[in-house]
Parts: structure tokens; C-alpha cells; sequence
């Protein structure tokens, strides 16, 4: 969430102090539409309505703050010496942001600090511009520095110089050739046609060279396409690289916060926008503004006077341009924002067609994504409508110099004070220049797509990792011995998930992590990971705190069965060899034996060979799950980690893979979470979870003896399985 107003300029004057938080507001005390704005300075909390200051309230006098439920709408308050005090009335979805500025006020509150804030999954605004930023990012792609990404591009383009300066060259040399060749027209008129000079041999010569002249330009283009394309493929090739690997070595929070596809447009579009911006335009810019500055400087030597009435509908047409191509881009951002959310709905529709299948629900989908593509093919029609409406009148504006020229050009011819030669090719000139001009007028809706994508592709580059490894991190050979020391951890910082978490897990151990839903046990496992890192205290293994530990060794280390396998497209044995590369196939039996997956891969008709297609379809749940056990079999942890591993399984199929635990169990420290209690009772230990803190630790046995909160889980468990079978 965004907590910086789009209205805050108007009322930025009356503040004491930057605003940490601020927020809009919609409704006066009766109901009616206001443009009201709620800002927390370091100090102070105070409300305006339209403009005006209606209430203002030092920090340090607030007890707590309030959002309540009214109907068909939301309050905001605070308590102040005991007394309830309403600051503002929101809408229904402006509550939940007023929520969320409650805890970062009462956080501060309590420690002193404003927390940032960052909840990815709401809406977000431009503070400058106010307009919706697009889903998974913090730039606004309007308002960004865009010039900065454009000049990295071509920083990383100048990797290439000497292709590129070889472009440069061959573009350049082309370009002087196209100046000189209407020189040679004038030669042929003022000194052959004109005079009627019958010198056909030096006429011939002459012709000759003005053969030679295009086989040249075609060597040249050749030599400048080459260079083009080896420097523009080596930039797209380099950005997806680093974008490719940026995102590998993201942390879990910075993946989940944009969606697959868009990630997967970051990595495809946008760097195929830049690639073919360095192919098209980015040289071409080069060129074509010295060229124009070349033949400009001709023309002005050849008759300053006609080149100034000439240029008279130029500035024009740029300052036509600057207007029309400020309204333009609204509708091109609309554009783009439009097909952003057609392609993540054709991703989400996709990725969960399973569930859209057994809902039968096919129809709705296909009129959910039609709508949108509908809506994104509309606002392109609207878009490119205009601007090919547009495009030709400023070419008309443009192309008005011509009448210049050859009514005044004419006019010179005809009392002397230029040769018909000399008009001819200073008409060439025009042409030559008005061409370049267009361009270059156009260069700016280009720069501006191009900068887009290149702001997109920088922003994921550029983003600070939250999970690093240190300067020189241990390569620990893991033993098995965890220990949580009064761990806290939320993944906002002002909503804490697990606190005061303490507990010492010996080598070998199986701990079972219980608790109702929500509580935290996967979250408490993702610490283990080192998915994130605890906002306070710590967790070491073998005594070295997880953050000095070099994620590659910790991580090569945890074997990890989740409720979910993922297949990769490839074979069975791709498939396991996946946690280790180099193993051997015996090592790969061996381990499928264990999992007890090996009898029904023989039964496939490939066995091993087998190729299991899109996230592995063709094989079971417990299949996938018995494959997920041979993989981390093969890797042999020294830390396991079970995640509802049999939860939603047949008897049967339990069975196996209750074994293949057992097996692959054993003699490693062991972290399991179930939804069925019943599966965790030969655990060495529970460790309850209740609240985020930990209610009780201990055997089965001696928790259910306590009568505490595990006993209430089991017996309501019971309960629930008894009245399912009735
Ligand atoms: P459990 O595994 O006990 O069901 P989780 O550890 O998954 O619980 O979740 C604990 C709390 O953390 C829940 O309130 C959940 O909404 C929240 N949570 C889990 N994952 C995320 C995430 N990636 N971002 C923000 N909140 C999360």
C-alpha cells in the first residue's frame, strides 16, 4: 500500500514536517463526497477537508487508534485521555488502508520507529502523479527518471564500441554519400543539360561514378546491418541474463511480489523492446541527428535565405508534437496498463485451469478474458486512431516548407539568383531533411516505450536483496543440532507472525510443528530455510547463526517434501535426479526404492525413461509425492523438512509414503507439519504453536496429559472425523 496521498500537494504547506503517512478519504461526517486527506508527520496527526485543516493532534497525545466497521462505510479514529475521538469517514475500500495505517501508527507508538510500509498485494499510487502503479512494482513508469534507464541501455550498448562504432561509421559514410549525390544531379543539369554541352565521354565518366555510388551505400548497409545486429542481440542477450539471474537469487518476498507472467514479460517484451530499440532506433538516433545537422549546414551555405523560409512550419510542428504527444501517452499508458492486466488474467486463467475445468466454469472464463482483451484491443484501436490521425497533419505541417521552396526557389531561378541545378539539388536537401525531421519527432513516443521497458528490466536489477550471504560466509558441514533463540518474525515488520519463539532441537530429531491454521508453522519452517530472515533473534545450526551460513551450503543441505510436488517437464529420472546431477543410476534406484516409488516407474512404459509432461500430470498425488521422497532420498539432507506431506491421500498410498518417511526419517533432524495429528504422534517432540508464540512443547503422551491446547486440537480433531463418517 501506497501511504503518500495523490491530493498532499495541496495541503503540504500547512504541515509541520514532511508526511511519513498519508491517505485520502471520500466522505464528510453526513456521507457526502470531500476531498479529505488523513497525514501523520513525525509529530503530528492531522485531517483536511477540501483543503482545510479540521483537525490536528500531536502524536504523543494518542492512547491507540481506531478503524471501525460502520454501514456501507468505515470510521477512522483515535483514543485521546480516555476518549474516543472520530477523525474521518472513509469508504468500504478505503477502511482497509486506514487499517493498515492504524499498525504502523501503533508501531511506532511502541518502538519509536516508523516501519516502512509494504503490502504488495494492495494498490499502490504514484505520490507524484497519483495514477495506479502497475501490478508488482514500485515505479511509476510515467513519473521514473526515464532518461537514467535509457543512458544505462547505452551504457551497456558501449560493451559493443567497436561494433558500434563501426555502425556508426557505416551509417555515417552512407549518409554523406546521399549528400553528395544530389551535387552530382546539379553537375549533370548547370554544366551538360543547361548549357547543352555535348562532352558525352566526361558525361559518361561522370554517370559512371553515379553507379558506383549505390553499390558503395549497398556494401555499406551491409557492413552497418552486421554490426546493428551483433550489438543489439549481445544487449538483449546480456539483459536477460541479468535479469534471469537476479531473479534466481531473489529472496522468496521479492518473487512472490510480482506474478510469473509478469515476470516472464520482464524477462521476454521488455528486453526484446530494448533489443530492437538499439537495432532500429538507437544508432539511427545518432545518424540521423548529425545527418541533419549536415545537409542542414549545406543547405544553409548553399542559400541561408530560402533554408530559413524552408524551415519556418518546423518549430511548428515540434511544439504541436509536445502537445499532442502529452495526451497521447495517457492513452498509451492506458494501453499498456490494459494489456498487463489481459496478460495476467490469460496467466491466471492458465495456471489454475484445473480448477476452472472441474467448475465447469470455461464460459465465464473465456468472457472474463475476452472482456479484457476486448477492453485492451479497444483502447489500442482508440490510441493508434489518434496518433495516425495526428501523424499526418504535422507531416503536412511540415511538408508546407515545400511550397516555400518552390515559390521562392522558383522565383530565384527565374531572375538568376540561383541556377536550376543548385534548386534541384537543394530540393534533394529537403527531402532528405524532412525525412530525418519526421523521424526525429516521432523519436519521442519511442524513447518513451523503450524507456518504459527499460525502467521495468532496472527496477527488478536494482532492487536490494533482503536475504544476502555475508562478506565470507561459513561453509558449515551441518550435524543437525537447531536451536530458535527468541525468534520473532512478521512479514510486515508492524504485523508480527511467530514471537518469542525458543526451542533447541537435538541432531537426529523429529519435531513436530502443530497448531490450528495460520499460526505460523510454515512460516516458522520458511525461517528455517532461510526464505526470510527473523526480524529479531536468532536461529543457529550447529551454534552458527543461519545469516553467516552460506545459503548455497545451507540450502544443499535441507531436503524439503511439500504437499505440492513440482514436476519439471523431463523424465523420472530427470525428475530425481534434480537434487543431485551427478548421481548414479543405481544411486537413483536405490533411492526410489527407498521412497518406495520404484515398482510403479517399472510399471510405466519407459520406466525411468518415462516422460512426465506439463507439471507432471500424468502421475498421481501420492506418485508425485513418492517421486518428491526419492529426490530428497538422493540429496540426503542432513535437515528434513515435511510439510503436510500426506495430507490428502488415500489409505494405501498413505501407507507407502508414511514408510518412505519413516525411511527417509531416520537419523536426521526432521521439522513436520500435518494437518492430521494422528500422523505426527511418533514424533520425538511437538512443538504447539498458538498465537505466534509457542503454547506448550513435549511428547504426544505428555500433551495430551496437559490437557492444554494440543489436547483441545486433538479432541476437536476427533470430533470433526467422527462427525464426518456419520
Ligand atoms: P500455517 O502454516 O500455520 O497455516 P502460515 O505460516 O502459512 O500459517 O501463515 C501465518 C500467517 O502469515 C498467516 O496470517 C498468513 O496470512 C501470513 N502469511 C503467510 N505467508 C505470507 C506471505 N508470503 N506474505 C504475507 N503474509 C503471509
Amino acid at each position: 500500500m501506497n501511504f503518500q496521498a495523490s491530493g498532499l500537494e495541496e495541503v503540504r504547506p500547512l504541515l509541520k514536517g514532511e508526511a511519513v503517512y498519508s491517505l485520502g478519504f471520500s466522505l464528510d461526517g453526513c456521507g457526502r463526497p470531500v476531498r479529505g486527506i488523513c497525514a501523520a508527520t513525525r509529530t503530528e496527526l492531522c485531517i483536511f477537508r477540501d483543503g482545510k485543516e479540521v483537525f490536528r493532534c500531536p502524536l504523543q497525545e494518542v492512547e491507540e487508534y481506531t478503524t471501525t466497521q460502520l454501514v456501507g462505510s468505515g470510521a477512522f479514529g483515535i483514543i485521546r485521555n480516555g476518549k474516543p475521538e472520530q477523525l474521518c469517514i472513509c469508504t468500504q475500500s478505503e477502511l482497509n488502508a486506514f487499517a493498515e495505517l492504524g499498525k504502523l501508527l501503533e508501531y511506532h507508538k511502541e518502538t519509536g520507529v516508523f516501519p516502512e510500509p509494504d503490502g504488495e498485494d494492495e494498490v499502490k499510487t504514484c505520490p507524484k502523479c497519483g495514477s495506479i502503479l502497475p501490478e508488482g512494482s514500485d515505479l511509476c513508469f510515467r513519473c521514473a527518471p526515464k532518461s537514467k534507464y535509457l543512458v544505462r541501455v547505452i551504457g551497456l550498448a558501449g560493451r559493443y564500441k567497436w561494433s558500434l562504432l563501426g555502425a556508426v561509421l557505416a551509417t555515417a559514410m552512407s549518409q554523406l554519400l546521399w549528400i553528395v549525390y544530389p551535387y552530382m544531379q546539379r553537375i549533370v543539369i548547370d554544366h551538360y543539360i543547361t548549357p547543352k554541352n555535348q562532352d558525352y565521354k566526361s558525361l559518361l565518366i561522370l554517370l559512371g561514378c553515379y553507379l558506383l555510388f549505390p553499390a558503395v551505400m549497398m556494401l555499406l548497409e551491409f557492413f552497418n546491418e552486421r554490426c546493428t545486429t551483433k550489438v543489439s542481440i549481445s544487449v538483449g542477450r546480456d539483459l536477460r541474463g541479468e535479469l534471469f539471474q537476479k531473479i534466481q537469487e531473489q529472496s522468496m518476498k521479492s518473487i512472490t511480489k510480482r506474478t510469473t507472467g509478469e515476470q516472464i514479460k520482464r524477462i521476454t517484451n521488455d528486453t526484446e523492446k530494448i533489443q530492437e530499440f538499439v537495432a532500429n532506433h538507437g544508432k539511427e538516433a545518432a545518424v540521423q541527428v548529425l545527418s541533419t545537422l549536415v545537409i542542414l549546414t549545406v543547405m544553409l551555405l548553399l542559400n541561408w535565405k530560402l533554408t530559413l523560409l524552408v524551415l519556418i512550419p518546423v518549430p511548428l510542428a515540434v511544439a504541436a508534437t509536445q502537445v499532442i504527444f502529452k495526451y497521447i501517452r495517457r492513452k498509451y499508458d492506458l494501453v499498456w496498463n490494459r494489456f498487463s492486466q489481459s496478460e495476467s488474467t490469460l496467466h491466471d486463467i492458465l495456471s489454475g485451469i484445473m480448477v476452472v475445468k472441474t467448475y465447469g466454469s470455461e464460459k465465464r472464463e473465456i468472457a472474463h478474458y475476452t472482456g479484457y482483451s476486448e477492453r485492451f484491443a479497444k483502447s489500442m484501436y482508440r490510441a493508434d486512431k489518434f496518433w495516425f490521425l495526428v501523424f499526418p497533419i504535422i507531416g503536412f505541417i511540415i511538408t508546407m516548407g515545400e511550397y516555400f521552396y518552390l515559390y521562392f526557389g522558383g522565383q530565384q531561378v527565374l531572375i538568376g539568383g540561383m541556377t536550376l541545378g543548385a534548386l534541384i539539388q537543394f530540393g534533394a536537401y529537403i527531402g532528405m531533411v524532412y525525412g530525418p525531421l519526421r523521424w526525429i519527432i516521432q523519436l519521442p513516443r519511442y524513447i518513451a516505450e523503450v524507456a518504459v521497458s527499460a525502467a521495468k528490466i532496472y527496477e527488478v536489477i536494482d532492487e536490494k536483496e533482503d536475504v544476502t550471504d555475508q562478506e565470507d560466509p561459513v561453509e558449515l558441514d551441518i550435524q543437525g543440532k537447531v536451536t530458535f533463540d527468541n525468534v520473532g518474525f512478521g512479514y510486515k515488520v508492524y504485523k508480527p507472525v511467530l514471537k518469542n519463539i525458543s526451542f533447541e532441537v537435538q541432531p537426529g530429531e523429529m519435531i513436530g510443528i502443530v497448531g490450528p491454521s495460520g499460526v505460523g508453522k510454515s512460516t516458522l519452517i520458511n525461517l528455517i530455510m532461510r526464505l526470510y530472515d527473523v526480524s529479531s533473534g536468532s536461529i543457529k545450526i550447529d551454534g552458527v547463526d543461519l545469516r553467516d551460513i552460506s545459503q548455497h551450503s545451507l540450502r544443499s543441505q535441507i531436503g524439503v517434501v511439500l504437499q505440492e510436488t513440482y514436476l519439471f517437464e523431463g523424465t523420472v529420472l530427470d525428475n530425481i535426479l534434480y537434487a543431485k546431477p551427478d548421481a548414479t543410476m543405481e544411486e537413483v534406484v536405490a533411492a526410489a526404492k527407498t521412497a518406495n516409488a520404484h515398482d510403479f516407474i517399472c510399471k510405466m512404459p519407459n520406466a525411468y525413461q518415462e516422460y512426465i509432461g506439463n507439471k507432471g500430470y500424468k502421475l498421481s498425488g501420492g506418485e508425485k509425492q513418492r517421486i518428491a521422497i526419492a529426490r530428497a532420498i538422493l540429496r540426503n539432507p542432513r535437515i528434513l523438512i515435511l510439510d503436510e506431506a500426506t495430507a490428502s491421500l488415500d489409505t494405501e498410498t498413505e501407507k507407502l509414503i508414511q514408510e518412505a518417511l519413516g525411511r527417509l526419517t531416520q537419523n536426521r533432524t526432521t521439522f513436520a507439519i500435518a494437518h492430521r495429528l494422528s500422523t505426527l504422534q511418533h514424533a520425538d517432540r511437538l512443538v504447539v504453536l498458538d498465537k505466534g508464540r509457542i503454547a506448550e512443547i513435549g511428547t504426544h503422551m505428555e500433551l495430551l496429559r496437559n490437557k492444554s491446547v494440543y489436547y483441545n486440537l486433538v479432541m476437536a480433531q476427533r470430533q470433526t472425523s467422527r462427525l464426518s463418517k456419520e
